[in-house]
């Protein structure tokens, strides 16, 4: 063998041996990569949400959230519904959770971001070939059903199942419960409350019913409004004494009340909605949660005698031997009803946003009318004066117009141009009458007493990053961020200032929250209105009866909450929905159970 001969052959084996050896790394390298945990962030409604993803194999097997801000109840639902459909298809290729579409958003860009860290190649996973998980739903037979797993709907299961109804069931059409509930502050007015008593606060049902029927522009039957407030500081009390609700030791004082008068939950709708459930649960109330009630079942004799559901694919009557509950919410995310019956706004159609649920479209009192249901009130659709522009939804960061503190509105003349505490349709009105972005503003001693920064970190990072709210040191900056006319701010704060001192609003008439703002830094928000709540709906009388169209009872069903029209008269009080809810929430599972 020649010299060269022998060293090509040195040269072809160290070739061939660096081939397998790279070979055998990049081996390597994908069994490292495609089993261990990794953890990625995303976005979610209310800051970061941080995961934990478990890959064995290329395969999905576990995700864990490690760090989240999201609401309570619709968080959770987003994080198992996603972490179930990216497990099943071992693929973040899945659909978001209906009416959680932030935290489901969130959550699928943090398990793609734990993914890329790990540069995880995902094996192609064959379906297993299971059905669907999905609720079984057949026909059955129960002594109560109650329809919407929101407040009235939950109020109403539990007093049913502590009233002698031994089989309760709740249809509910979304993957999880709380409807609008979850979504709100869940503060729930009532007079004589403990916090009123504490702060030697002076109040009385009288006082309150009235100024929640004056509220309502007086076109609420006054014996269903007294109905409510005369069962509201029970109701509160049943709340945190009986479901385990924990309230915050201040008060809640919204426009339309004289004076601070509502409870607020510690954890806001969640802290009401997430015990609520739990009670149910224990109870052994059954919720059949992804199921739809379509059609009130009403036998020769006129009465309700059950409902026909629905769950993907498959349908059953569900037999109701004492009485169905309608709890199904009102109608404001249902922009064709909305437009059908408005008549005091310009325009309620898809360019005005909601602060509902998607699932608040209007099926209770559709189905209620079907089978001859009176309604009423429909016409009275109430807007949420200031929500932020990118979501639709009130800010938390607004809290100060609801707290008793030092606020103003202004428009891009940087003018005032209400007062800022009045009631919602009152502010609403003005607001639309600007014809342009309007703003809200106060300063660094309000934000520190509500403690708003340490409250809504991520709140005011978010706005601030979306280009709706800013902080700066003067009145002139605030008012150059936004286009705002600095000369007239300054002069508008001076005057409202002033206003505030002398205890008299001159120009707006405020007589509450009389707080002045001297200096800053200052805080611009900038926002639009939304439909909020919808004052009508089926017709009950105070034993939550629904009444039809002759005047008469609807025997067998029984309706509470939002879907009802006969307690808020042409306006919401604002704080008087949960105590509505819960009051008649209870009287219709109690006379439900009872068959009354
Ligand atoms: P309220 O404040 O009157 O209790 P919510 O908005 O809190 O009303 O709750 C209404 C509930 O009813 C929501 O959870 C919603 O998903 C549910 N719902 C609405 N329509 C139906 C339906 N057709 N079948 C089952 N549940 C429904």
């Amino acid at each position: 063998m020649g010299k060269n001969m022998f060293k090509r052959i040195i040269l072809l084996c160290l070739l061939i041996s660096m081939i397998f050896s790279l070979a055998a790394c990049r081996e390597k390298e994908e069994t490292k990569y495609s089993s261990g945990k990794y953890e990625g962030v995303g976005n979610g409604l209310h800051g970061e949400i941080k995961v934990e993803v478990e890959v064995k194999d290329g395969i999905i097997t576990n995700i864990n959230v490690l760090e989240q801000g999201e609401n309570a109840v619709l968080g959770k639902s987003a994080f198992e519904g996603i972490s179930a459909a990216v497990i099943k298809k071992n693929s973040t290729d899945v659909d978001i959770v209906t009416g959680a579409t932030y935290s489901s958003k969130g959550m699928i860009e943090a398990i793609n971001n734990a993914l890329k860290t790990g540069k995880v190649n995902l094996a192609s996973k064959e379906l297993t070939g299971e059905a669907e998980q999905k609720v079984e739903i057949k026909d059955a037979e129960y002594d109560v059903v109650v329809i919407g797993a929101g407040g009235a709907g939950l109020c109403a299961a539990i007093e049913a199942k502590t009233n002698g109804a031994e089989n309760v069931v709740l249809v509910e059409k979304m993957p999880y419960a709380g409807g609008n509930t979850l979504l709100s502050y869940a503060e729930l007015a009532c007079a004589g409350n403990w916090l009123q008593k504490e702060k030697g606060i002076e109040d009385s049902n009288e006082k309150f019913a009235q100024e929640m029927w004056e509220g309502g522009g007086k076109l609420a039957r006054k014996e269903m409004v007294d109905t409510v407030v005369n069962n509201a500081l029970d109701g509160a009390l049943w709340l945190r004494d009986t479901i385990g609700v924990k309230y915050q030791d201040y008060l809640v004082h919204e426009g339309g009340h004289s004076v601070p008068r509502a409870v607020e939950p510690v954890e806001l709708g969640p802290g009401m909605v997430a015990p609520l459930v739990a009670k149910a649960e224990e109870l052994n109330v059954q919720i059949f949660y992804n199921t739809k009630a379509e059609e009130l079942v009403v036998n020769d004799a006129g009465r309700v005698v059950g409902v026909k559901v629905s769950s993907g694919e498959k349908t059953a009557v569900f037999t109701a031997n004492n009485g169905v509950v309608l709890a199904t919410g009102g109608f404001g995310a249902n922009v064709e009803m909305r437009e059908k019956y408005n008549i005091r706004w310009e325009t309620l159609d898809e360019s005005v946003q909601t602060t509902n649920s998607p699932a608040i479209v209007g099926d209770g009192i559709v189905m209620a009318e079907k089978i001859g249901a009176q309604l009423e009130g429909m016409e009275h659709i109430q807007l949420y004066p200031f929500n932020n522009p990118m979501t639709g939804v009130f800010y938390g960061i607004e809290a100060p117009s609801w707290s008793g503190e030092g606020i103003i509105y202004v428009n891009e003349d940087g003018k005032r141009f209400v007062n800022e505490v009045a009631m919602r349709d009152v502010r609403a009105e003005a607001i639309l009458a600007q014809k342009g972005p309007v703003y809200a503003i106060y300063n660094q001693e309000v934000a520190d007493r509500l403690q708003l920064e340490e409250k809504f970190a991520n709140e005011y990072a978010q706005c601030l990053e979306g280009g709706v709210f800013y902080k700066a040191d003067t009145l002139e900056e605030i008012a150059k961020y936004f286009n705002i006319n600095a000369e007239n701010l300054v002069k508008t704060m001076d005057d409202y200032n002033k206003y505030m001192t002398d205890g008299v609003d001159p120009e707006f008439g405020r007589t509450t929250s009389m707080v002045p703002m001297n200096g800053g830094p200052w805080f611009i928000l900038k926002g639009v209105v939304s439909v909020h709540h919808t004052m009508g709906g089926v017709m009950i009388d105070t034993d939550a009866h629904v009444i039809n169209t002759d005047g008469k009872i609807i025997e067998g069903l029984y309706a509470a909450g939002e879907v009802t029209g006969s307690v808020h008269g042409n306006n919401r009080v604002g704080t008087c929905a949960i105590t509505d809810i819960t009051v008649f929430g209870r009287i219709a599972g109690t006379n439900a159970a009872l068959g009354k």
